[in-house]
């Protein structure tokens, strides 16, 4: 007989409000153990005795098969004396012990409750709130830890006889599931029209639906607030929504019910529909299909669309269980607000400020505590990209390579998410949206707040993005109270937050391109074409893309045309009339902007890669005005795709005696023009241009290779999927190791994450 031992294992991570207490209970009567499990504020403490081979086991079970929703960061054990007995028991007390345990994010509907909706003789068929300990909202009805129900929206609603004894039964799917409820007893929908006039559960959803399927706009609260909802497949009732949303261009995003539909619209590829099916249910951008049933008007002049699953339990019943009747088998869902402001979550709020935009409501009375728009991914050879990072990911943590202090990274004041780190862990905030207006700056102080009650963390640092005009530094510096308050320059902070992705500890430097949008550098011009030579520590300027002006900022970034005769200027090439951009612009703006770049007025230099990219996309006559934010790239890079770039190449000049180096576009600008005038499709300029960027990077790489061995891309430009592609195949031809985003953004959404680690290497 082998001797009984006791071993007692901590582990830390997600473990609360995930099932992972039946878990331990289930597997530890399987193998005949005795012992506890409990919860404190750290995360589990499980005590397990019995035969040795039959601890190992558990432990390795534990280890290598948590429940699917767990994340085990830690698992400690240590053995201790024996104490006997038989039973295994789940112990309720949950004692705080000064350590931290981690909130899980909202979950979709998992298959077993999708299963119990479909039921007719299941007690929650058709309800609209079903989930267990595997699935359901957590992230955004929890308003601090430890999780329990008292500490949810879902405290007000008191649990029936049924969902009580299934809540405390350890072997029952929804043992401790802190949202759980029935039709009985949980939360009731409701349905409104612009009259007023109510009706309520069954009634209110198929008017819902019947609105929906003749063309109306109806606000759905979801699971991080409402989203307006219309059928995407009749113009009319897009172009109703573009009109009253004042969206521009702006793509939609579509959701589906299944896979199979999703298939009919776009191409899905293998690790797109993993993405697309799981748990998180991101949007994702797929190409979409030529002769897709879907309103052109969903995703104008864009290669791509967005889409998702249905993921809430009120979804599927949206878009009908069978026997219902039919309704739009796609539907647009984008985040209920007016553009530019932050998604309505309370109802109240959503019945004001939806009021122009919403021709009926389906509301219910379970509270949205805090906001949490939909994640946005792109797979990218068949890795995932990140584009927006919110619910399903957030408050998951970031392992950090190196410890730092208790800390807040406010990020940037575009696409804003922060962060707060404690230790190896950083927890980024979902996404927040512009700093712009006084709006958004109340979502940003009540998103920290919330952060800071899920992970206990309370910054002793404050770390901020050096422009002097970002709203997100001026919070900081209003709310420092005497802690100090870093600075960090915005593309070190790019290249920092793919450095600490990858692991790196700092004590490797590397060459990092930084192609973005807009920066404020040292000498207060806007970056954004930068090659970087890195560490946490600092950095070093490489080589730049040479300045042109600015002239007028914003305006000029809102009319493509204004970058191209900046650039054509800049370069000394005339602004003959044949040429795209010199005839979108008016001849009134023509000379206003002449008399500007000559003079220097109203102009600031820049070295942005996507001012860069919206110059030759309107040299070309791809896009002369934009409505949203590097429309006129994204349009380039989908004519430019899958296009055989021929026997022509680009190639941009490298200034090495200048320091830093500066990288000239006049020769591609040169041979753009040459092209175009030659007749040569946009598609092949666009592709040829694209080449040419990454053999810059491929360029740059081998001439610093004695410095640098690791590659890092980030910025915003590197969301382009063509142009990222081009630049992987080629850094790795020549044997690089290259590092790119997948847990956060290459965007300013994942600036963060950087700050953190380079406002406290200081
Ligand atoms: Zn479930
Ligand atoms: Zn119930």
């Amino acid at each position: 007989m082998t001797p009984r031992r006791r071993l007692r294992i901590c582990v830390h991570g997600v473990v609360q409000g995930v099932g992972f207490r039946p878990f331990v209970y289930t597997t530890a009567a399987a193998l005949g153990l005795s012992g506890t499990v409990r919860n404190d504020s750290s995360g589990a403490i499980i005590e397990v005795e019995g035969d040795g081979p039959d601890v190992d086991d558990f432990l390795a079970r534990l280890v290598d098969h948590p429940p699917p929703l767990a994340v085990l960061e830690t698992v400690e054990t240590q053995m201790i004396p024996t104490v006997g007995g038989t039973e295994f028991t789940i112990a309720d007390t949950s004692r705080s012990d000064g350590g931290r345990t981690l909130a899980s994010p909202d979950v979709a509907m998992c298959t077993d409750c999708a299963t119990e909706q479909r039921d007719p003789c299941d007690r929650r068929y058709r309800h609209a709130f079903v989930n267990c300990t595997n699935c359901g909202p957590r992230f955004t009805i929890i308003a601090s830890l430890p999780y329990d129900r008292a500490s949810t929206t879902m405290a007000s609603f008191a649990m029936c006889a049924d969902c009580a004894r299934e809540y405390a039964d350890p072997t029952d799917r929804r043992f401790h599931a802190q949202p759980v409820c029935c039709p009985n007893c949980g939360p009731a929908l409701r349905y409104r029209d612009r009259d007023g006039r109510t009706a309520y559960g069954e009634v209110g959803l198929s008017s819902a639906r019947r609105l929906l399927a003749d063309g109306g706009i109806l606000a759905v609260k979801g699971i991080g607030g409402y989203h307006l909802a219309c059928d995407a497949t009749s113009e009319d009732a897009v172009a109703v929504l573009r009109t009253r949303k004042r969206r521009g261009d702006k793509p939609f995003a579509v959701m589906v019910t299944d896979l199979q539909t999703a298939c009919g619209i776009v191409e899905v590829d293998e690790p797109s529909a993993r993405l697309l099916s799981g748990q998180q249910r991101p949007i994702v951008l797929m190409p979409r299909l030529p002769h897709a049933p879907v309103a052109d008007s969903v995703a104008p002049h864009n290669p791509d669309l967005g889409v998702m699953l249905a993921y809430a339990p009120l979804h599927t019943l949206l878009f009908g269980l069978p026997g219902d009747e039919h309704g739009p088998p796609v539907l647009i869902m984008t985040s209920g607000n007016l553009a530019g402001e932050p998604i309505c979550f309370a109802d109240d709020d959503a019945l004001e400020r939806l009021s122009h935009l919403a021709d009926g409501w389906l509301m219910h009375d379970r509270a949205i505590l805090v906001p949490c728009d939909d994640s946005v991914l792109r797979v990218v050879d068949g890795v995932e990209l990140p584009i927006r990072r919110s619910r399903g990911y957030a408050p998951l943590p970031i392992a950090l390579p190196i410890p730092v202090p208790p800390t807040l990274a406010v990020g940037a004041d575009l696409k804003n998410a922060m962060a707060v780190a404690e230790g190896k862990y950083a927890w980024l905030s979902q996404h927040i949206g512009d700093m712009d207006d006084l709006a958004t700056l109340s979502a940003f102080d009540a998103a920290q707040h919330h952060l800071r009650e899920l992970t206990g963390v309370a910054p002793e640092v404050l770390v901020v993005d050096a422009h002097p005009l970002y709203r997100s530094a001026a919070w900081a510096h209003r709310n420092a109270g005497g802690r100090p308050v870093h600075t960090v320059q915005h593309h070190h902070a790019h290249i920092a937050a793919v450095m600490a992705e990858h692991g790196m500890d700092g004590s490797e430097r590397v060459l990092g391109f930084a192609f973005d949008g807009t920066g404020y550098g040292h000498d207060e011009a806007v970056w954004g074409g930068e090659v970087l030579f890195a560490d946490y520590k600092g950095c070093q300027r490489l080589a730049q893309l040479r300045y042109v002006p600015l002239a007028g900022g914003d305006i000029s970034v809102l009319r493509p045309y204004r970058m191209a005769l900046s650039q054509l200027w800049a370069n000394g090439l005339p602004w003959d009339a044949d040429l795209p951009p010199v005839s979108a612009c008016p001849a009134d703006e023509r000379r206003a902007l002449k008399h500007q770049l000559e003079t220097g007025f109203g102009c600031i230099p820049t070295s942005s890669m996507g001012r860069l990219f919206d110059a030759v996309s309107a040299l070309i006559g791809v896009r002369q005005v934009v409505a949203y934010e590097a429309q006129a790239a994204v349009e380039l890079e989908g004519l430019s795709r899958r296009v055989d770039c021929g026997a022509t190449t680009y190639a941009f000049d490298v200034d090495s005696d200048a320091s830093p180096s500066i990288i000239d576009p006049a020769p591609v600008l040169a041979a753009v023009i040459s092209d175009q005038r030659a007749g040569v499709a946009a598609g092949v300029i666009g592709a040829r241009f694209h080449q040419a960027v990454a053999d810059l990077i491929v360029d740059i790489a081998v001439k610093e290779r004695d410095r640098a061995q690791t590659i890092a891309l980030s910025g915003g430009v590197f969301q382009n999927a063509l142009l990222l592609q081009l630049s992987l195949k080629g850094l790795r031809n020549k044997g690089f190791h290259v590092i790119t985003h997948r847990r956060v953004p290459p965007n300013d959404g994942g600036i963060a994450l950087g700050q953190l680690l380079i406002g406290n290497s200081g």
